[in-house]
């Protein structure tokens, strides 16, 4: 059952081939027996998850149930609030914080009757891009253990991949779902800036966090999204559009007469050569079947990686200013004085990356380097946004690796912070702009380790990047298989 896509879990349950109890415990068996390498979950309370699961069985016998997705299970970050769980946001400085308020994605979750497994381990309030930065354990990657699943969704990524659940709930600020997708070898979507509502997502950098779905199917995600996406009076910066409607991914589109932007051959020698190497055999399959492929200026988005954390850190040096304490988890007891409780509070519960962080974004915010970095990444971030708006005057989607190499070494990467920065040089520019984007499977390299694609489509185009999604994932050349046995 495990083993099953999304879809085929969702048809399953509703033609009861088998009840939501028996789907929750044959996955509850799986984590019990593969968890302990892989380390995805920071807790899990089998007793909770099946009383869930059995309420919905009920329904279901009676005729009520509440959605077609009633009793299906989801894997949540642990850094979107669920009334009466802990969110830590893998921080030692909300180890014992418990949510008193449901975000909006999980209101419309509950309200269509998924079954909440919490809590998704991740990078330290989702800074970095190996979780190796969680202040609890490191997450690994199912298909080598001594390798990172990518951040800092790692263990929403690696919960799929594992087939410890069918989906999960991730968050994207510059790269956080579609990286550890790509890593994993799943389907990951970062929608439009506003499309999903932000209430209940512990803030790390505003003008940049989405909350979004990872899937082993692209129903999967297009489902999702429907039931998350939509205009929240307690988010005002969520967009009023008409709601995504999930789109039937039955048919097939045709790729061909489709302008698909692509990356010219001189960006592509940073990467890892088998990362090039699937690049072009799938440009050409694409342009085989009559898609027209137009390269792109990518020169700007050089810089996106500095632009990225300057803003990235700015806002999180104000975001995270309230943790101090006195109102939201651990505090210093032993502090004497009211400086000392803030500054040995912070000192002692924050992690080493985050601490560099909020040094970083506080010294580009200062009075006298505000112009000079702050003042100027926000002016580069709009040239960034225009030379999309641009591209998308010539192109309809535009196909890129999501990241430059397969999963790195545990290790490899953590002592010197600026490479680790590079992995998102390919992610980083669709949060500035405020773009959708999706990571699909991409086939192996040749140590056996996944290879992720990222389409990227102009604003609250989701629906065209999931053609395309579809389309590309039933090529031979996309396929990866999911590990069954973990060691
Ligand atoms: N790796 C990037 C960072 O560390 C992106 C993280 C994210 O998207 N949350 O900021």
């Amino acid at each position: 059952m495990i083993h099953k896509s999304y879809s085929e879990i969702k048809s399953g349950l509703s033609k009861k081939e088998f009840t939501s109890l028996e789907l929750i415990n044959a996955y509850l068996d799986r984590i019990k027996s593969v968890d302990d390498s892989i380390k995805a979950f920071l807790s899990i309370d089998p007793e909770k998850i099946r009383e869930a699961a059995s309420a919905s069985d009920k329904r279901r016998a009676e005729g009520k149930e509440l959605s077609e997705f009633d009793g299906i299970p989801i894997g949540i970050k642990d850094n979107i609030c669920i009334n009466g769980e802990k969110t830590t946001c893998g921080s030692k400085i909300l180890e014992n914080f418990i949510s008193p308020y449901d975000a909006t994605v999980i209101q419309k979750l509950k309200s269509k009757g998924f079954i909440l497994f919490p809590r998704l381990n991740m990078d330290e309030f989702a800074m970095g891009s190996s979780t190796e930065n969680s202040s609890f354990q490191i997450t690994r990657n199912p298909f080598d253990l001594m390798r990172i699943p990518g951040g800092s969704s790692g263990g929403s990524a690696a919960s799929v991949a594992a087939s410890m659940l069918p989906i999960s709930l991730g968050s994207d600020t510059g790269g956080s779902i579609r990286q550890p997708a790509a890593l994993c070898g799943i389907f990951g979507l970062k929608p439009t800036y506003g499309r999903v509502s932000r209430y209940g997502l512990v803030a790390y950098a505003s003008s940049l966090d989405q909350i979004g779905p990872f899937s082993n199917d692209i129903q999967g995600i297009s489902d999702i999204l429907s039931v998350i996406s939509g205009k929240d009076e307690n988010d005002s910066t969520s967009a009023k559009i008409s709601s995504y409607e999930s789109i039937s991914l039955n048919d097939s589109i045709d790729v061909k007469g489709l302008k698909i932007g692509i990356m010219p051959e001189s960006e592509r020698s940073s990467w890892q050569e088998d990362v090039q190497k699937k690049y072009s055999e799938i440009l050409a399959k694409l342009k085989e079947l009559g898609a027209s492929l137009v390269e792109l200026d990518f020169s700007l988005h050089h810089y996106s990686i500095p632009i990225y954390y300057i803003i990235a850190t700015a806002e999180c040096s104000s975001n995270l200013s309230r943790f101090d304490g006195i109102r939201y988890g651990y505090r210093n007891e032993e502090a004497k004085k009211l400086e000392d409780l803030y500054t040995s509070t912070r000192t002692k519960g924050f992690g080493k990356e985050v601490k560099r962080r909020i040094l970083l974004g506080t010294f580009s915010l200062s009075s006298g380097y505000y112009d000079a970095f702050y003042g100027q990444a926000q002016k580069a971030r709009v040239l960034i946004r225009n030379s999309y708006i641009e591209f998308f005057k010539k192109v309809d989607l535009i196909l890129q690796p999501t990241s430059p190499t397969t999963a790195f070494k545990i290790g490899e990467k953590t002592k010197d912070p600026i490479q680790m920065y590079k992995a998102d040089i390919l992610t980083t520019s669709v949060n500035l702009a405020g773009l959708p984007a999706i990571s699909i499977p991409g086939g192996l390299d040749s140590n056996k380790l996944p290879i992720g694609l990222q389409i990227t489509g102009n604003f609250f185009e989701e629906g065209k990047i999931l053609s395309l999604a579809k389309a590309l994932g039933e090529m031979s050349e996309t396929k990866i298989e999911l590990p069954k046995v973990i060691q």
